[in-house]
Parts: structure tokens; sequence; C-alpha cells
């Protein structure tokens, strides 16, 4: 049976008549779907997925981090700024070797992609040389790969991809108009630029932001809105939910209601029917029931592991017991001759590893 609007229902709720795949959105319209009745935003939320994605999967990423700390960006959520005193270590970049070592941990471990993370403001040459090199070598593992590396030119952009990366991870954060409260030695131009360069470069995007930063109301669906008008949509959206990490200039922020949080969910998965939302940083502050709601609201996407930078993740054996809770079970990837096996490793591995440092959970550069 079709769907039938709420009777005060201000947005039409029965989808065929509108394409679902729009970068036109406005924020009026966005505005409209964050203020549907709660059951009427799932239910829609829930038809766009079951549209698109198997309902019960969930794409699972790892993520290391190669060179931590010392940012000189100034960004106020994040502990590995250089201008707050997080008690969080500067450390170099970590050897090629180190990370094939642990991309091939992840592997064995079930992951079929690997991401890494590096606090810069953008990769100098020399960097850019010794990344490429990483990326390629983790590719040769047969792991689909992802980085995020700050500000990114097209000719760096292309090189990397040239190198085999996949993916590239770089957050808008929030609306434009919030933005100078949360960043102010890089510009939200800049940002957009940098996903600009990735996707001329050919490269899948990853792109979301963070909620519970002080912000209005407004500023999330003004983030979404400029999320959605990226054409083609950002193959991933993580949508995070603020860490307030002491000695950062939010660790005091006022907590954001989970529902809201819900709600955004539900709104990023309408306006991008075909991507993955992923429910990322701060999900360890989140009981069941929130995560469960995240994923009926059609989150479908996480960092799974432990801690090991700075914002941490449920234990493994949660995120197990979670997934059996809901019967979910780890996204099969498409183009992986294995997997099968990739899935029983993974779900092997998310009973047995429960104290593994090399998974973390970031919320990007
Ligand atoms: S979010 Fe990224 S760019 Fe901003 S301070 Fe942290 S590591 Fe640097």
């Amino acid at each position: 049976m079709p769907a039938q609007p709420h009777d005060n229902a201000p947005v039409d709720l029965t989808l065929a008549s509108r394409p679902d795949l729009r970068h036109d959105w406005s924020l009026e319209e966005i505005e409209a779907l964050f203020a549907l009745p709660f059951n009427d935003l799932m239910f829609r939320a829930q038809q766009v997925h079951r549209a698109h994605f198997d309902p019960n999967a969930v794409q699972v990423s790892t993520l290391l981090s190669i060179k931590t700390g010392a940012c000189p960006e100034d960004c106020k959520y994040c502990p590995q700024s250089g201008h707050y005193n997080t008690g969080l270590g500067k450390e170099k970049l970590l050897e090629i070797e180190k990370v094939v070592n642990q991309a091939k941990a992840a592997k064995e471990a079930g992951a079929s992609r690997f991401c890494m993370g590096a606090a810069w403001r953008s990769p100098r040459e020399k960097d850019l040389e010794v990344v490429m090199e990483m990326v390629s070598q983790v590719k040769a593992l047969g792991l689909e790969t992802c980085m995020t590396l700050g500000m990114v030119d097209v000719d760096q952009a292309k090189r990397l991809s040239e190198a085999g990366l996949d993916y590239y991870n770089h957050n808008l954060d929030t609306s434009p108009g919030y933005y100078g409260e949360i960043i102010t030695t890089r510009t939200y131009a800049d940002r957009l630029e940098t996903l600009s360069n990735v996707r001329e470069a050919g490269m899948k995007v990853c792109s979301g932001g963070i909620l519970g930063m002080g912000e209005a109301p407004r500023d999330r669906a003004a983030l979404l809105q400029q999320l959605v008008r990226l054409e083609p949509h950002p193959e991933s959206v993580p949508i995070n939910m603020l860490v307030k990490v002491p000695g950062t200039p939010m660790e005091n922020a006022e907590d954001l209601d989970p529902l809201e949080f819900i709600r955004a969910i539900a709104v990023a998965r309408i306006l991008m029917p075909k991507s993955h939302v992923r429910l990322s940083a701060g999900r360890e502050q989140m009981d069941e029931s929130t995560q469960a709601m995240a994923f009926l609201a059609g989150a479908n996407s996480i960092f799974y592991g432990d801690t090991l930078l700075t914002t941490g993740n449920p234990q493994v054996e949660r995120d197990r017991a979670l997934f059996d809770k809901l019967g979910l079970h780890p996204e099969q990837r498409e183009t992986c001759a294995d997997d099968e096996k990739t899935e029983a490793a993974l779900e092997a591995a998310m009973r047995e590893r429960q104290d593994d440092a090399m998974f973390y959970d970031a919320t990007g550069a």
C-alpha cells in the first residue's frame, strides 16, 4: 500500500511525485523534512533506504592514523590541532612497512576498505611521495583504499588516484554560515575546492559533518544542503556526533538531543539515497537504542574497532552483540570475488578481536 501523507505533514510523503536523486533541494524543503513528525520521517527514510540498499547490511571500514597530532589547523573540535593542549603527542608519518602490516592485519580481520588519515593542512611533496607508495602497496593487498590528508590540489589528487586511491575523505564539518565559529585557518570554499579536485581526479568522495557543536537546527539543514549539491552526491557521508575532548574549545559544548541527531541521519538518507551514510564519531557515547534508531533512519556504515587515537568506538564485542540483536550483517562488496569469505572473516573478527589498538575512529580532516 502506498504511503499516506500525514494530515499535517508539510512535505509530500509519497515518493512517486519526485525523483529521489536530486541536487536542488531548497533549505526550506530540507527544514520541512526535519520538521516532519518523527514516525513519518523514519518511515520515509526507510522507504528510500530499502529502495537502494539491503536494509540489514552495514558497511564496515577500518581506519589507521598514519600521522597523528600537531596539525596547524584550528578546528575547535579536534584534539589533533596544534592550537590546543589535549595531551596528544606529535607523531611522525608512519613507515610504509608498518602501514602495510596494519593493512594486512585489517584484511585478515575481514576488512575490505582501509582508510588512512594524516593530520596535515595539506600534504607536502616529500610526504605525498610516501603516501602514494603506501596507497599502491595497500591496494596491492586487494583492499579498497581511502585517505584523508587535508587539502589537495588537482595535481595531488590525480597523483593519488593514479597510485590507486579509491576514496578521499574531506568533511565540510558544518554549514557555511556557522563554519567561521569552528575553523578560521581555512575557508569553506577551500574545502569545496578540495572536493572538486578529488572528483576531477576520478576518485570517490567521502564527506560529511559534525553535529552538536552549538549549531542551530538551520545549520544542520544547510550542511546537508551543501552535501546534496555536490554532483554526484558523496559516495560516503559520515555524520558525526561531537566528541567533547578536554582541552579543545568544544569540551563544554551543550549536548545535542539524540533524537535531533537521528533526524539528521534520516534526512541525509532521504537527500542522498544512494550514498552510504556513516554513523561515525561519537558512537561510543550512544546507547544501543540510539544506534539502533540510527540504523533504522538509514545509516549503513560504521567504523569498527577500538580506540587508537582520540575518539573512542564501542568495543568490538559490543558491536557484535548489537549486530546480533538487530539482525544486521556486514555489507558484502559487489566486486570482491571472495565476499563470503570476507564476511565470514569479518564476523569472526568481530567476535574474537576485542582489544586491537589498530582501529580507531576519527572525525576526518
Ligand atoms: S580536523 Fe583535520 S584539519 Fe582540523 S585540526 Fe584536526 S586533523 Fe587538523
